[in-house]
């Protein structure tokens, strides 16, 4: 069982009188049961939300009222598969964004920052110019000025290309300058030394409040991107599917929907602008390196809620676990408990 898929489950029953009604209970709902033969009853809508195990109850009601209950079974969900719709990609080559002041710096003052092509992002815009980006270890020719203009000069590169360049910028969100490296910027009339404003843009998803909802994620939450998955014939990248980490979501009313990577990531995955990408997220499953868990026991007493509190560890709680209900009071007290 997959997440994000509709799962059917059905039951045969038969009992000396009919069967009038039955229903499941999954996570605390209950849901009708449809009869779909003479001993079948079917529910074929459930779409589990999260990954393990899922205990139901089936109650079957005759016509004699008699009411049987059944706790048969418990699903177990493994598989995180994704759970929306895909996302477009957009690949980013390295580019600038100016202040107007290195604009004319580098352009002269009576040049105009011109628009050639509008990006997925409102009034983002690729425009006519282009400059050479150098350092005393190499140079970029013909890379472009992207609009509108910014409060500070940024130049966003792919790995390889700093590498070329001989610096190492960090990774940042767009706008987080402070503590890069910068280098010279040369455009047809003149130069500019940039002190700093020289990163590699973190991976990231733009999205709005609606899509954030849809996709169950906020502003600046990290989630992985896979590219190739969900289908793999429709997508370039399928022989060389590719899982991101540490991608960020930044929600805004003004954005459109879009996986922003840079040329490395794309070119490792094969992926080009107006691939799709999926989302999601591993979710309820705690680092291991987090947390430190008690010694396993089928029953726990007052004094092992105790020695978990002294230690800072954490008691699983699973469904066969045994807790006097003394201890049980006090690690619900002393918040020791984990439940699985
Ligand atoms: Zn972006």
């Amino acid at each position: 069982m997959e997440l994000g898929l509709t799962e059917t489950i059905q039951i045969n029953i038969t009992d000396l009188a009919p069967i009038n009604s039955v229903l499941i209970e999954i996570g605390g709902f209950n849901y009708s049961m449809t009869k779909i033969s003479s001993i079948t009853w079917e529910y074929s809508s459930w779409m589990p939300t999260s990954t393990g195990l899922k205990p139901y109850t089936i109650y079957a009601n005759d016509s004699s009222n008699n009411r049987v209950s059944l706790s048969l079974l418990e699903i177990l969900l493994l598989s995180a598969a994704p759970v929306k719709k895909p996302i477009p990609v957009g690949v980013s080559p390295r580019h600038v964004h100016l202040t107007k002041a290195n604009f004319h710096g580098l352009f002269g003052p009576e040049a105009a920052l011109e628009r050639t092509r509008d990006l997925t992002q409102k009034g983002q815009f690729a425009s006519e110019q282009l400059l050479t980006l150098a350092t005393p270890v190499g140079r970029f020719e013909n890379v472009r000025v992207l609009g509108p203009f910014r409060s500070a000069s940024q130049v966003e590169l792919a790995r390889t290309d700093a590498v070329r360049l001989g610096l190492d910028p960090p990774i940042r969100d767009s706008g987080d300058l402070e503590g890069s490296p910068g280098l010279t910027l040369i455009g047809p009339a003149g130069r500019v030394e940039l002190t700093s404003g020289v990163i590699l843009a973190q991976r990231h998803v733009h999205m709005t409040p609606k899509d954030a909802r849809d996709y169950d994620v906020v502003d600046k939450e990290l989630v992985f991107m896979a590219l190739a998955a969900p289908v793999p014939a429709e997508v370039r990248s399928s022989p060389r599917t590719v899982v991101f980490g540490d991608v960020l979501i930044r929600v805004h009313e003004n954005f459109r929907l879009d996986f922003h990577l840079d040329t490395d990531e794309a070119n490792a995955s094969g992926a080009r602008t107006g691939d799709q990408a999926v989302l999601f997220k591993i979710g309820g499953v705690p680092l291991q390196s987090e947390r430190k868990y008690y010694p396993k026991k089928r029953l726990y007493s007052e004094r092992d809620i105790m020695n978990a509190d002294r230690e800072g560890l954490i008691i699983l709680v699973e469904r066969d676990t045994i807790i006097t209900p003394a201890a049980r009071d006090m690690g619900r007290q002393k918040r020791v408990f984990e439940f699985r």
